[in-house]
């Protein structure tokens, strides 16, 4: 055995180990201990390692079963037809993967057509609740099954019979001898909210999602605790008695998987409204790429598309694997959490000096992105990831979040990790780092520590300040490292000779930079009030205060003289005032300014600002004042024109709701701010509303 297959072997025992725990905690338990998301990568690891040297697939190996094993409390029930699992897809190529497989089969076994041509094809909802199963004799329910590992699950039939979606008589004038529908019991999010608070009041432990509150539940031994949790139930499978002969004028025994649907409709289930018979692969993609989005308004959780083969003569031909039919895949939405490798820790001093550690990882696509660092906020945070060298972590990016580690993969942690830690002295200066006991923030406090005065810059020529496109973090490395550049000020000394004695700047380059900078000195007020970097003080802020205070002369007044002023704006409050005044009462600062001054800045509101002023004193401008967050895309406006226009009115853009929110202006595809808007009880708006309030 080669080193590389000693450490795939090593591997995949470790995958076994952290998978079998993980599944017991999930299937047996209800309480997970990692995401979905985590769970799927880790397993497919084990899979394609497993498939690459067929010799590691152990008999006791989570890819060798369905689920979870019964639970002893309740008694055990032989499946008449296993329960099996489905196979997943995580990408459109995987579907089409799983769509010219089955074609290949057809072909290979029948005359059929070719199937991607003209098969017809189910596209379901994947309601994330728990499989199921019914059976019905002469029409009435006898028993109810979980899935268990497939083979054998559990008599839950008193706490099903608790559903009242769930018929406890078919509507059918001769009912069949048997028959055994399947389907999704699922919680609804409202009462799985509610269920959550209630266990967080009580001091129990909350569900990770409402799939677990509903495996939780259906586990009780009361049935009265599952009548109070409010259940639902959605039909999706029938497997009917094939000598049954239905009376006149009610539906035949159904040949296809749309008829199934029509079936158990008409003998009193309910079904999942949002199934769509299609019969081409691009149809696939548009059901999918829609209910990514729609699945968010609705009142239950789904975690993908379950696409199944319509006609059972093809679905009998493509047959079972081990553990899924072959004729059916789910594909599940993009994580936005997955595991992967550290790479190491590094660390970043920002313009005020704090020293924030960032895990430099293995590239990991999440929410569609690829990510290779996340930031660890502080050392407690650190500190309290318990992180070591090599580590399996767990990352997380939702939308347009920052990603971040969640926590890490203690279970696939090398024997010889060493454990890691902020670094006592500073990265870039090598002074001593400082943490003030009532701070979260480790700090360099060396005034001329290069990396201070790098932040101070970035931020200063950022897009959002002085833009001063051409002036990239490169290039400010350079200037400070060379001694050319020791403040802000300086940047304005520069002269056409220093420029171009650094690497890759040219006679041309150089012209055009010094332009740039010249030219900065005529941005608006705010802009120069967000460069500065008072602290608390972002863009929107910056744009508020600009606008009641028109110079920087009077927002220093204001600051020591009538601060309460400043307090009372919306938004704004007493830590950023008494930070505004903290910073205007620094000599350093002042100095700042005059020298700016000095070289021709102006700290007041320029022309075009005076002329916005003007209109959001309109009476007729129902944005002055308010604060408005954006959440998905928009058909007519880029988030930049939505945020400008808004800002032109009067109005401020946060990027986060809070109870300060006046409007959640909602685009297609939004994300999580939707739902805590919602929780707030926060006006939401569509595009055309916020056109409607912006002034003409
Ligand atoms: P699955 O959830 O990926 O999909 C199969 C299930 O989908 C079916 O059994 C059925 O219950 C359900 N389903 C929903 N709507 C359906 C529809 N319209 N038609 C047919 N079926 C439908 O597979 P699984 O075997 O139930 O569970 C495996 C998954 O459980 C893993 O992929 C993982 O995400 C999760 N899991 C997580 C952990 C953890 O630690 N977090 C551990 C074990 C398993």
């Amino acid at each position: 055995m080669n080193l590389t297959s000693i450490k795939k072997f090593e591997r995949a025992a470790e995958l076994r180990r952290l998978l079998s725990k993980a599944g017991h905690s999930y299937y047996v338990l209800n309480n997970p201990i990692m995401e979905d998301s985590v769970y799927d990568r880790l397993y497919r690891e084990l899979i394609s390692l497993e498939k690459e040297n067929p010799k590691l697939i152990a008999i006791d190996s989570p890819t060798q079963r369905v689920g979870g094993l019964p639970v002893l409390e309740f008694s055990s029930v032989m499946h008449r037809i296993p329960l099996l699992s489905l196979d997943n897809a995580f990408n459109f190529e995987e579907v089409k993967n799983w769509y010219s497989r089955n074609q290949k089969i057809i072909n290979h076994k029948s005359e059929h057509n070719s199937l991607i041509e003209n098969c017809e094809m189910v596209c379901e909802l994947k309601i994330d609740g728990n499989a199921i199963a019914l059976s019905y004799s002469n029409g009435l329910l006898v028993q109810a099954a979980s899935r268990g590992d497939g083979k054998e699950g559990e008599d839950i039939t008193s706490n099903i019979k608790t559903i009242n979606s769930i018929p406890l008589s078919l509507n059918l004038k001769n009912p069949p001898k048997w028959v055994e529908i399947r389907g999704e019991a699922f919680i609804p999010n409202l009462t799985f909210e509610k269920i959550n608070s209630e266990r967080k009041k009580n001091g129990e432990q909350i569900f990770a999602n409402p799939r677990n509150a509903c495996a939780g539940t259906l586990r009780q031994l009361d049935p009265k605790i599952a009548a109070t949790r409010n259940l639902d139930f959605f039909a999706y499978t029938i497997h009917l008695d094939e000598n049954w002969i239905p009376s006149l004028n009610e539906p035949k025994q159904p040949d296809d998987q749309w008829k199934s649907l029509e079936w158990l409709k008409y003998t009193g289930f309910k079904v999942n409204p949002n199934a769509q018979l299609i019969n081409n692969y691009q149809s696939i993609t548009e059901f999918c790429n829609t209910w990514e989005i729609e699945r968010k308004n609705l009142p239950y959780a789904t975690d993908g598309v379950v696409i199944k083969i319509n006609k059972f003569d093809l679905q009998n031909q493509l047959g079972f694997t081990q553990k899924a039919p072959r004729w059916a895949i789910a594909l599940k939405y993009p994580a936005e959490e997955g595991p992967t490798k550290l790479k190491k820790l590094s660390c970043q001093v920002g313009r005020t000096g704090a020293v924030t550690p960032v895990a430099e990882f293995e590239a990991i696509t999440l929410a569609g992105t690829s990510v290779s660092r996340a930031t660890l906020h502080n050392a407690n945070r650190l500190e309290s990831l318990n992180l070591h060298s090599g580590d399996t972590i767990v990352v997380r990016k939702a939308g347009d979040i920052i990603p971040e580690v969640v926590r890490v993969l203690e279970d696939l942690r090398a024997s010889n990790a060493t454990r890691l830690h902020l670094p006592k002295h500073c990265p870039e200066c090598n002074s001593k780092l400082i943490k003030e006991t009532n701070e979260a923030a480790t700090r360099c406090i060396n005034n001329s520590c290069p990396a201070i005065l790098k932040g101070t810059l970035r931020h200063w020529v950022s897009k959002s300040a002085m833009d001063i496109d051409g002036l990239g973090s490169k290039l400010i490395e350079q200037l400070v490292d060379r001694n050319l550049v020791q403040s802000i000020t300086s940047v304005y000394e520069l002269d056409q000779e220093s420029l171009e004695s650094l690497d890759r700047m040219g006679k041309k380059s150089a012209e055009k930079l010094l332009e740039k900078i010249h030219a900065s000195k005529l941005k608006s007020w705010s802009k120069k009030l967000y460069g500065l970097g008072i602290h608390h003080i972002g863009e929107a802020n910056a744009k508020v205060l600009s606008k009641k205070f028109t110079s920087a002369k009077n927002l220093s007044d204001a600051s020591l003289k009538t601060p309460h002023i400043i307090t009372r704006m919306h938004g704004i409050g007493d830590e950023i005032t008494q930070s505004i005044k903290a910073w205007f009462s620094n000599e350093n600062n002042q100095k700042l300014i005059s020298d700016l001054e000095r070289l021709g800045f102006s700290f007041e509101l320029n022309n075009e600002e005076i002329d916005n002023k003007d209109k959001i004193l309109d009476e007729n401008n129902h944005c002055s004042g308010k604060t408005f967050v954006l959440t998905g895309s928009m058909s007519s406006l880029s988030r930049n024109k939505a945020k400008e226009m808004i800002e032109k009115s009067g109005g401020k853009v946060s990027s986060s709701v809070s109870r300060n929110t006046t409007y959640l202006v909602a685009g297609l595809k939004t994300g999580s701010k939707l739902e805590k808007a919602k929780g707030l009880g926060i006006k939401i708006i569509n595009e055309k509303e916020l056109l409607e309030l912006l002034p003409k």
